[in-house]
């Protein structure tokens, strides 16, 4: 079969106990595809054996292609290189350590074929990690769906096909701090989910240490969420309004009981609180909106353009 061509993404940062075993399994997945692909390495500055393993694949294969960072750059923007260098009428992102398993890509590319732009990865299951890991990254999918103003699918990572279509707009946005799942799920789009049991890392250790997971969890919530820099104005508003019902309460007591004058000065001690809370949330608003401004993403994309129009 003659198909468009498949660009599949694949960061490594000291991946060289699992890269050759990796590659022999991304390649047969891909084989049976029958479409052309490309193997796009992204080395996020690794230090053991990965990138010579890498020189000597690519002598092997022409498939396959490397770009190799200068230091450790971090996962999110290693996939990011990938897919700024990727040819591919479809890009899959996809981790080497084999958690998510390659012969996916064939399910996800039927389900590019009938139409899907964006086909993630969901986890049903996942087998082999920490109960810490689990249990934070359950409460965190939880939390960000809760505060984020676009629809970020629970339980999914970075595991993904992009039709060209989607990615090209996709790397318009060209923020620091990236948090892909967020920004696949701002595009837009028909996203379709495929289900699948995260399988164990299939050798070597983890490369996501806590500090960089506590980065990417940030990175999720502050790009796509401005409410924590307005939540603390309503608090203000909050409070600004109880204590306002206080005074209301003092001044009925007072007339009738007469009222303890610390009481007074708690509700007095409230408002001036609340006033300074809504003051920082005020200012949290502009920023937020500022942030927006300094994000410089496309104002909107669109998805399909009907009848005569100028381009
Ligand atoms: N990775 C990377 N740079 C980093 C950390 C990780 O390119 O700074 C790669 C890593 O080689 C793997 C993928 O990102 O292909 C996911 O990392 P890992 O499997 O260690 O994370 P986990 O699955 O434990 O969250
Ligand atoms: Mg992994």
């Amino acid at each position: 079969m003659e198909g468009k061509l498949l660009s599949v993404i694949i960061p490594v940062y000291n991946e060289q106990e699992v890269l050759l075993s990796a590659y022999e399994r991304f390649e047969a997945a891909l084989k049976s595809i029958g479409s052309p692909y490309e193997l796009i390495f992204v080395d996020d500055g690794s230090t053991d054996e990965t990138m010579p393993m890498l020189r000597t694949l690519v002598e092997k294969n022409s498939s396959i292609k490397v770009l190799s960072f200068s230091r450790n750059f971090g996962h999110q923007l290693a996939v990011t290189a990938g897919m700024d260098a990727a040819a591919g009428s479809a890009l899959i992102i996809i981790d080497v350590d084999l958690q998510d398993p390659p012969e996916l890509i064939a399910e996800m590319v039927e389900l590019w074929e009938q139409g899907a732009k964006i086909v993630y990865g969901k986890r049903l299951k996942r087998k082999g990690e920490t109960i810490f890991k689990r249990l934070t990254a359950f409460l965190y999918y939880r939390l960000l769906k809760s505060m984020s103003a676009y629809p970020i699918p629970l339980d999914s990572g970075d595991f993904r096909l992009l039709d060209r279509e989607v990615a090209d707009g996709f790397l318009k946005m060209r923020e620091h701090n990236r948090f892909l799942r967020g920004m696949s799920a701002w595009m837009g789009y028909n996203a379709q989910p495929l289900e699948y049991v995260r399988a164990e890392r299939y050798a070597g250790q983890t490369k996501y240490t806590l500090k960089k997971m506590l980065k990417l969890a940030w990175d999720g919530i502050s790009g796509f969420s401005s409410r924590p820099l307005t939540l603390p104005g309503w608090l203000g508003l909050t409070l600004m309004l109880l204590s306002g019902l206080g005074f209301i309460a003092l001044i009925i007591l007072s007339a009738a009981i007469g009222a303890a004058p610390w009481l007074w000065a708690v509700a007095g001690f409230a408002f001036l609180q609340g006033v300074t809370l809504a003051a920082l949330g005020l200012q949290g608003a502009y920023m937020s909106r500022m942030y927006d401004e300094l994000k410089g993403r496309p104002l909107y994309i669109i998805k399909e353009r009907i009848g005569q129009l100028p381009k």
